[in-house]
């Protein structure tokens, strides 16, 4: 019965993975003329692979496997798949294939239409549109009642067994820290960019690029790195992860800090157990948890002194005219600059998750109606006033920046960012305990330490464990904001010179 469901789950992960080639050659290589018969192909696959994940036979095969299931101790693998498979089945027989089939053709246009209104800066284009997606997330939620809050559902979707009165009450002691350590370091003077702002070779920004992701453990051996205008990272099996990077000639950084970031999410799908491979057990387990390996060592290793101790004689070593001069420590605050800025993706540590907190909140807003679909660029601009301090000149860079709610549901598209940045804190603070002298393997260019760890701990069980669970194991509790901000605390005071 085992190698019945294995088999089945097999053939549904082909389809998925057969989706993602299409995904990603869609945003890397496709002429703009194939889109039409691409969105057409994608459909096709997605409806088959929707029909053989909701077939009742998958149903009554989880129900047969229960006795099994019950007789092995909850952590065995086999216990696991079911448990997990029987998760997925449940959830993807509670929405109707019509509701599905409608919502991925609404926002397949809508996705269209957001890519025309935003350098148009037209909102009010979208505004019909956008009501309709409100009412699909409302319907997608409907299914799953009851619930405690209307979100709950989408936010389940991403980041399973989290719920919005939990991250509202979470986020709402991170927002208590940052606030103030933000306050104070915009009041210092701020960090001197320039010398990450200066014509920079593009190849020899991406060679340097994939020098430092190798060090960290990428396997190029088993993914590799192309453009894509929004970086991303992909998986076709466990030894086939793609990353996609964009490079910008006057800056350092958008190339290096997106394949920095784009890797860890892919080591984090190379590191998955083999045998986990086409079944409900592989890839990472939820958007929060992805999200804390990106930023684990696109930020907390990748703008770290230490790693620049060893990296930043070999990158004045590739750009000597621009860099020769400049000593490491002015370096390491141009990377780490704090500012108050308007663009989600740009922001750095210590404002960033500001700006996925009003998304949350104006989603939750959205959902319970408290908010129309009309008046969000004005709420988005009052937000912006009130925490940071700014207001966007238009809504191109204000309530259009983000495709997430011009491409899927809104509810459950943002929370992940801020909860992997409160995750990454944590593991991060059980990998120090285990090796005191992480920062000196760091600062003498050993990741392996690092990287074994983090394969040990989490990597290699995919989606075995939930997020609480992994934090469970990890960490001894669960979900806690006070590691990542005093991280925070402990890399910015020297840096700005707090008190
Ligand atoms: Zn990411």
């Amino acid at each position: 019965m085992l190698a019945d469901l294995k088999l089945r789950l097999a053939e549904i992960d082909d389809l998925n993975r057969v989706g993602a080639i299409l995904g990603w050659d869609q945003s890397t290589y496709l002429p703009s003329g194939g889109g039409a018969a691409r969105g057409r192909q994608s459909a096709t696959l997605a409806r088959i692979a929707q029909e053989k994940a909701t077939d009742k036979g998958l149903g009554r095969l989880l129900d047969d496997l229960a006795p099994y299931e019950a007789s092995l101790p909850a952590d065995h693998d086999d216990a696991a798949l079911i448990r997990v498979a029987r998760r997925n089945y449940l959830k993807a027989i509670k929405l109707p294939v019509e509701f599905v089939g409608e919502f991925q053709e609404h926002a397949s246009a809508m996705y269209m239409r957001w890519m025309a209104a935003r350098p148009a800066n037209d909102f009010a284009s979208l505004v019909p549109g956008l009501e309709r997606t409100l009412d699909f997330s409302r319907r997608a939620a409907e299914y799953f009642a009851p619930y405690e809050h209307i979100a709950d559902p989408l936010i389940d979707y991403a980041d399973q067994g989290m719920k919005a009165r939990g991250i509202r009450a979470v986020f709402a002691e991170l927002r208590a820290g940052l606030a103030p350590l933000a306050a104070a370091i915009l009041s210092r003077p701020p960090a001197d960019d320039s010398c990450i702002k200066q014509p920079f070779d593009t190849d020899k920004q991406l060679a340097f690029g994939k020098t430092i992701i190798e060090a960290y453990g990428f396997d190029f051996s088993r993914g590799r790195q192309d453009f894509a205008p929004h970086p991303f990272c992909t998986t076709f099996s466990v030894d086939d992860v793609r990353i996609t990077t964009r490079v910008k000639p006057n800056d350092l950084t958008e190339a290096l800090f997106s394949t920095l970031h784009e890797a860890g999410h892919a080591m984090y799908e190379q590191g998955g157990n083999p045998a986990y491979e086409g079944t409900s057990l592989q890839g990472g387990t939820s958007a929060g948890v992805h999200e804390s390996q990106s930023r684990t060592w696109e930020n907390i290793v990748g703008r770290s002194r230490a790693m620049w101790i060893h990296f930043y004689p070999r990158l004045q070593a590739v750009f000597p005219a621009q860099l020769g001069d400049v000593p490491l420590d002015v370096f390491h605050r141009a990377i780490n600059k704090v500012e108050r800025s308007l663009i989600r993706t740009d922001a750095d540590e210590v404002t960033y998750n500001l700006h996925v907190m009003i998304r949350f909140d104006l989603e939750l807003d959205l959902l319970e109606g408290k908010l129309a679909v009309r008046d969000l660029p004005q709420a988005w601009n009052a937000r912006y006033a009130s925490d940071l301090g700014i207001t966007a000149p238009d809504d191109r860079d204000g309530c259009l920046q983000d495709m997430h709610w011009y491409a899927g549901l809104i509810g459950g598209a943002f929370q992940g960012y801020t909860l992997g940045n409160i995750i990454s804190g944590q593991f991060m603070a059980a990998a120090r305990a285990a090796m005191p002298d992480l920062d000196a393997q760091i600062a003498s260019g050993h990741f392996a330490g690092l990287h074994g760890w983090l394969r040990e701990n989490l990597y290699q069980h995919a989606s075995k464990y939930t997020a609480n669970e992994l934090l469970q194991r990890i960490t001894g509790g669960p979900l806690s904001v006070g590691p990542y901000l005093a991280y925070l605390r402990g890399k910015y005071s020297p840096l700005f010179d707090l008190s």
